[in-house]
């Protein structure tokens, strides 16, 4: 059985999904998920594009253990300059770098005819290459390039030294059949391409990224690249969880599998979802709130039966357990640092205190504390950054028959206020106190509320997106009162905002 290796971009390609841009603490949060969950290689960024992304793969290069960690760098010195200075202290590197090989590409965005894109690209390799052993190369929308052009390219950049060769639908306009064809022709007509692994980076504009990337399996593809949730570009990329368990559910088909730690799939969906604010549709497989809800009557009836008759993937491959009961009110420090060490989360002392006192808060308000719980309290930790605002009171008067009615107390750079304003609700109305206390010009462009697990006493979720001065963030809130969440997602949004104009 082959393993096909899997190249995340999470960080890359999906972080150019409109409006999903991470900071650099948050990037290494979800690489150390991404080191969990196992993907073979880590795309942290693109070192050139900007000083953020050149830090992320810095830092997240010194932090972590395990996966390859590589830069994205276009056919060009300074880009591959940058990515070796990003990457040169990391033990487990890789540089990436890439050139368009259609037709339209280069007459129309290049101005340069094959021959100079040949050169450039052998010659980006070959400088990829003084600096790093292991190279991989693109070439920029090959699905829609001319075959024998792009064999050409192929070959002669795996005599440069590339050892991975990915071939990108990038517009996502490829089906499974021709895809799979065109790794075929790879195989067939390139020399040394043995010599390579062929690599697929698949576009989901027709909804295929993922079949076209499993075609590509088929004929002998060695490595996916997907993202968490399939975003990216426009409709995104293949999704990781979907051609996971595709490979892992159909070993039958495919003889192969990943090294994916598959128990990690649902956390890291949640992970990603939390940090991008971008949602996952409920019907979504795999990941979907009901990719494991049975609605009918017939269905329920075999399930209860014989769970193979309507399920083909146990719910506890992609680590979704009933939600149990695991700690309470009565919990120690200890059995909560216990808990976050089976959930894989290191905190340093500072950050664990800070859990514990709010966990032991929430145990006051809510009778079982699940594993989502703590998860949110410590992602809360995690991603705490310096706060110019903070909320140390808020009262609210809300009903059939009252006018909405909202007193907030603020800590602002050291000086308590205190502000009360009236609303269409009491959500309108805190939002409007907050807004005048700190005199913020941003404008809310999105509200989001989601209870984490089930009851009437969960914690609600608040995930809100302000703008300023076309500055998009996001910010989260977690508590059982979702007004109390609310004050909180948009207090720790104008905080990003406020460190974003230090
Ligand atoms: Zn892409």
């Amino acid at each position: 059985m082959r393993t096909i290796k899997i190249f995340d971009t999470t960080l890359r390609d999906g972080e150019q999904s409109p409006g999903a841009s991470m900071n650099v603490n948050e990037k290494v949060q979800v690489a150390k998920q991404l080191a969990r969950l196992g993907v073979d290689i880590i795309e942290a960024g693109f070192a050139i594009s900007s000083p953020g992304d050149f830090e992320a793969i810095k830092t997240i290069g010194a932090e972590l253990e395990g996966p390859v960690i590589c830069s994205l760098a276009r056919a060009r010195e300074e880009d591959i300059k940058k990515a070796w200075e990003a990457l040169k202290d990391v033990p487990k590197r890789r540089i990436h770098t890439f050139h368009s090989t259609s037709d339209i590409h280069l007459k129309y965005q290049f101005r340069i005819n094959r021959e100079e894109a040949l050169k450039r690209s052998v010659n980006m390799v070959k400088l990829a290459r003084t600096f790093v052993e292991d190279v991989e190369f693109s070439p920029m929308d090959a699905t829609r390039s001319d075959t024998g052009y792009l064999c050409e390219v192929i070959e002669a950049v795996i005599d440069a030294g590339a050892s991975t060769v990915n071939i990108p639908d990038t517009v996502g306009y490829s089906i499974p059949s021709e895809f799979g064809a065109l790794i075929k022709a790879l195989r067939d007509r390139v020399k040394n391409i043995d010599k390579a692994v062929i690599s697929v980076h698949c576009h989901n504009d027709l909804g295929l990224a993922v079949a076209n990337s499993l075609a590509a399996v088929l004929n002998g593809a060695g490595q996916i690249e997907c993202t968490v949730n399939g975003i990216g570009e426009r409709a995104g990329n293949c999704s990781m969880e979907e051609v996971v368990m595709a490979l892992r559910t159909r070993r039958d088909i495919f003889n192969a599998d990943t090294n994916i730690n598959t128990e990690e799939i649902m956390r890291s969906s949640r992970l990603v979802t939390k940090i991008t604010g971008m949602s996952v549709q409920p019907n979504k497989a795999i990941v979907g709130d009901n990719a494991f809800a049975h609605e009918s009557g017939i269905h329920q009836d075999g399930l209860l039966k014989e769970k193979s008759t309507y399920e083909i993937i146990k719910p506890e491959t992609i680590g979704l357990h009933k939600t149990k009961l695991i700690l309470g009110k009565h919990s120690g420090r200890h059995a909560f640092k216990a808990r976050l060490d089976e959930l894989g989360y290191k905190l340093s002392d500072t950050e664990l205190n800070s859990a514990f006192e709010r966990f032991k808060k929430l145990a006051d308000q809510k009778k079982n504390i699940y594993d989502e719980d703590i998860e949110a309290l410590v992602s809360e930790e995690v991603t705490r950054i310096p706060e110019s605002y903070s909320i140390i009171d808020l009262n609210i008067v809300a009903g059939i028959n009252q006018k909405p009615t909202a007193t907030v107390k603020l800590r602002v750079d050291e000086e308590l206020i205190e502000k009360t304003e009236h609303g269409d609700g009491p959500v309108d109305a805190a939002y409007k106190a907050i807004a005048s206390m700190t005199n913020t010009k941003s404008s809310l462009l999105k509200f989001e509320v989601k209870s984490i697990t089930g009851g009437t006493d969960a914690l609600g979720e608040v995930m809100v997106s302000l703008e300023e001065g076309g500055r998009v963030v996001r910010g989260h809130g977690a508590d059982t009162d979702i007004i109390v969440a609310s004050a909180k997602a948009y207090i720790n949004a104008l905080n990003k905002l406020a460190v974003r104009r230090k």
